[in-house]
């Protein structure tokens, strides 16, 4: 992973690179501190289906670590280009169609994200203003997916040799430097000339919503599983065969962004029944089956927001994808031999509403 991280960005300018695993409460699926990344313990499966979250931290070691954001408002900067670099390391260690499906799941929340701030639109922008703003209230899935989708359309646009190029060039020009949008589109455009006649750069980074020349991904797997999903509405178990191969991010693609919306719980259970989804030894497997359960059979869970500075005082019914933080976070914690009640965002780790998965930072 590091060699191919030096490939792509030049050498990893750190020294050292160590892992520590954290105990099992520890609310987030990395955290990218130079020399020495926090992991999950749930990221260890046995095998290396969750090597995607260290390919994410490790990428931070250049774009994060090494070039930094100016402030929150720019934060696309860090997780968009390392959302783009995690997916080009997995595509070369676990190969190109494991990387379009973390792809798929990515476009998947991103849109699930549009739907969330669809009353709070400055929050679907790259580029977005935050003054007086909670970065936790805010803090989505739009920094990493719309990022990396406007990363991936200038690799699209100049094509992969021009761009890494072009990723080397920037990464030597701007290390142990903090910068904003405008000094990367001033760099973009002084590097590839003309570009801003090919690609709105101001579309992509200062306005509301998916651009519409954005990229949904196509795989074989994301393309089966997204089917499969359509067929178990209609009420059809997939096959012992199709699911033969499956690990935690096929499972949760197919639970997490398809069947909720629309099963009955009787539905679900049966599939339980049938894969023993619940009692998986992958973590990834039980929390995504675990949400979504809940999630059908819970249609309000007992939630004061005292801590949400927008409804300080206030009970509130959550929103689904706060609602499936809260329970990914308790069935976490349930895990850790915690106990407690979810009352509040303060139960819930900071960064989580943004989707169920296990994410990096
Ligand atoms: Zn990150």
């Amino acid at each position: 992973m590091i060699r191919q991280g030096e490939k792509l960005f030049g050498e990893y300018d750190w020294e050292r690179f160590d892992l520590l695993v954290l105990p099992p409460s520890f609310p987030y699926g990395g955290m990218e501190n130079p020399r020495m990344v926090f992991l999950t313990p749930s990221v260890i499966k046995g095998d290396a289906s969750g090597g995607q979250v260290v390919a994410h931290e490790l990428a931070h070691s250049w774009t994060g670590n090494l070039i930094t954001n100016i402030n929150n408002e720019h934060f696309w900067l860090n997780e968009g280009f390392t959302t783009y670099a995690e997916r080009r390391i997995v595509e070369v260690v676990q190969g190109a169609d494991i990387a379009t499906l973390n792809m798929g799941i990515g476009w998947r929340g991103l849109k699930d994200e549009m739907e969330r701030f669809k009353d709070n639109l400055e929050c679907t922008k790259l580029k977005n203003n935050q003054q007086g703003v909670d970065p936790d209230d805010v803090y989505s899935q739009v920094p990493y997916e719309k990022g990396f989708q406007f990363v991936l359309r200038i690799e699209r646009q100049v094509g992969r040799t021009a761009f890494d190029e072009f990723l080397k060039k920037y990464i030597a020009t701007f290390k142990f430097k903090s910068i904003d949008t405008d000094t990367f589109l001033d760099f973009l455009k002084a590097n590839i000339p003309g570009i801003e006649k090919e690609i709105n750069l101001e579309l992509w980074t200062e306005s509301v919503g998916i651009p519409e020349d954005a990229y949904e991904p196509v795989s074989t797997i994301y393309t089966k599983i997204i089917s499969l999903a359509e067929e178990f509405k209609q009420g059809k178990m997939p096959s012992e065969d199709e699911v033969a191969e499956w690990k935690g991010q096929e499972w949760e693609l197919y639970l997490l962004e398809n069947l909720p919306k629309s099963c009955e719980p009787s539905q679900v259970m049966a599939l339980d029944k049938r894969y023993r989804l619940a009692e998986s030894k992958d973590y990834e497997v039980k929390v995504s089956f675990s949400a979504t359960r809940n999630l059908i059979q819970v249609q309000r869970v007992p939630w004061r927001s005292g801590e949400n500075s927008k409804n300080r005082g206030k009970d509130e019914v959550p929103s689904s994808t706060l609602q499936r933080s809260c329970t990914i976070w308790w069935n976490r914690r349930e895990a850790a031999g915690e106990t407690g009640v979810c009352r509040s965002t303060r139960d819930l780790p900071p960064h989580s509403s943004g989707s169920s998965r296990v994410y990096p930072l």
